[in-house]
């Protein structure tokens, strides 16, 4: 029975996955190779916001069930299986780069070499397929000197919904376990199971490589249900009385069809979604296919912003010399994560007509200064971003830009226009707003 556990990586997968175990019997020793962030996490500060995290790191430092290090030698010699979870970022050719993992691999490797007992690696690192059974493996064979057996391996695929990271570890939809060998997968399965307990959610083992598929064709669906909706999001906005939301509503009554992911907007953004599908893109040139789906669904991803721009140029009547408030900076809400947030897209496509930029968000800000610099305002509240401009737009639905009503937007901006992006008004609400306001697809 596994009772430690490592986790490589402290990022927004590592934290989180670190501090569920510690707070569910397993002792875990959590590694990273940014120092500021170990210094951070040990006085029980996260570098990342996620709902409840604060708390959960504080009481697992607290009951010491959960310590942060940056020596492997500590994380190899202290654990029983350790989880990889490093970022996989992409390559300017869109690849994936794989550079992160090599390393941890062939750290862990170095102190697998003098360890004389059985260890088991997890990669949950987002990997293309055949990455475990190809590179992974060889770089521990022949670092370590030790065969499979000796050590065990699997590949076991991260589904978390940033924003929601800590509920979905704590209750995922399903488990994927991609083992090398029986031993490695009956251990990680015993592992989910003291983890569980009794609600252990539905559980696929397999081969590494059907377990690395399963995790992009997932996300590379998820993409194409939102370009789709996108799609008839474009055809609504020329058709008078048209309403995607209302039509999404009616598809997804569907259950073979179902309504999440069927909410129009300025299209997929974050951390995995862009690289995932880029590199499943190439993934299929890598096999001599082209993915011409994929293609499209990126297109159409590409298209929401100009369909935004084109949209907010309507209605303030030409954008030359106008004050814009953007509100929501983060790719989604509840989290602090603007890797590829759409509403950045979007900032930096409207910066090249001659506007000025206020932007605010309730988690985000700080973040965005290191991208957007001072080419806009930054805001700390709603109300300062709102001052005098005369446009608004709504590009992530955190709660409390719901409670802005047209009141708020007469008193506060010079000549009130809205745009809202993430459909947060019902089409009632905007029948009675008095200025030009306009919603994504309706
Ligand atoms: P992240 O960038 O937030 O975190 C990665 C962490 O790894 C960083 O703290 C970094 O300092 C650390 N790191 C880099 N190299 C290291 C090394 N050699 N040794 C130890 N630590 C190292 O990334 P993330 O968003 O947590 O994603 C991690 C992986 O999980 C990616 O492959 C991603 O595609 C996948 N994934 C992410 C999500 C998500 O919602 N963020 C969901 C599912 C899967």
């Amino acid at each position: 029975m596994v009772n430690k556990i490592g986790v490589v990586g402290l990022g927004y997968v590592g934290l989180p996955l670190s501090c569920a175990f510690a707070s569910r019997s397993f002792k875990v020793i959590g590694l990273d190779t940014d120092l500021e962030k170990i210094e951070l996490i040990k006085r029980g500060e996260t570098p990342i916001y996620e709902e409840g995290l604060q708390d959960l790191l504080k009481r697992v430092l607290k009951e010491k069930t959960f310590k942060a290090t940056s020596s492997y030698r500590e994380l190899v010699e202290e654990s029983e299986a350790c989880f990889i979870c490093v970022g996989t970022p992409s390559n300017p050719d869109g690849s994936v780069d794989l550079r992160y993992v090599r390393e941890a691999v062939e750290m862990i490797s170095e102190y697998l070499k003098r360890l004389d007992r059985y260890f088991l690696i997890v990669v949950r690192s987002t990997i293309p397929p055949s990455t475990t059974c190809n590179l992974v493996r060889k770089i521990l064979d022949e670092r370590s000197g030790k065969k499979l057996g000796e050590y065990g391996l699997c590949f076991n695929p991260e589904f978390l919904r940033e924003g929601k990271a800590l509920q979905d570890i704590f209750n995922p939809d399903r488990i994927i376990i991609g083992s090398m060998d029986e031993r490695s997968g009956e251990l990680l399965l015993e592992i989910y199971k003291k983890f569980h307990g009794d609600s252990m959610p539905p559980t696929l083992v397999t081969n590494p490589t059907n377990a690395e598929l399963i995790k992009y064709a997932s996300n590379v669906f998820l993409a194409t249900k939102v370009s789709f909706i996108n799609m008839i999001s474009q055809i609504c906005q020329r058709l008078p009385d048209a309403d995607v939301r209302i039509v999404a509503e009616g598809i997804g009554m569907d259950k073979r069809i179902g309504r999440e992911f069927l909410n129009a907007g300025l299209g997929w953004g974050g951390s995995c979604f862009p690289k995932d599908v880029k590199a499943f893109l190439r993934f299929g040139q890598e096999l001599g296919l082209h993915l011409k789906l994929v293609e499209s669904v990126i297109e159409i991803n590409e298209a929401q912003i100009a369909e935004a721009v084109r949209l907010a140029d309507n209605l303030v009547g030409g954008l030359n010399g106008k004050i814009i408030s953007i509100l929501g900076l983060a790719f989604k809400p509840g989290t602090d994560d603007v890797r590829e947030s759409r509403s950045i897209q979007l900032i930096k496509e409207l910066l090249k007509y001659n506007v000025r930029i206020k932007v605010h968000d309730p988690k985000s800000l700080e973040k965005v200064m290191s991208i957007l610099g001072d080419k806009v305002t930054y805001c700390k509240t709603i109300e300062e971003c709102l001052t005098d401009s005369d446009l608004c737009i709504l590009a992530t639905e955190w709660a409390e830009y719901k409670e802005i009503n047209q009141e708020i937007l007469k008193k506060y901006m010079r000549k009130p226009a809205l745009l809202d992006c993430r459909r947060l008004y019902e089409p009632a609400q905007f029948k009675e707003i008095k200025f030009a306001a306009m919603g994504l697809g309706y």
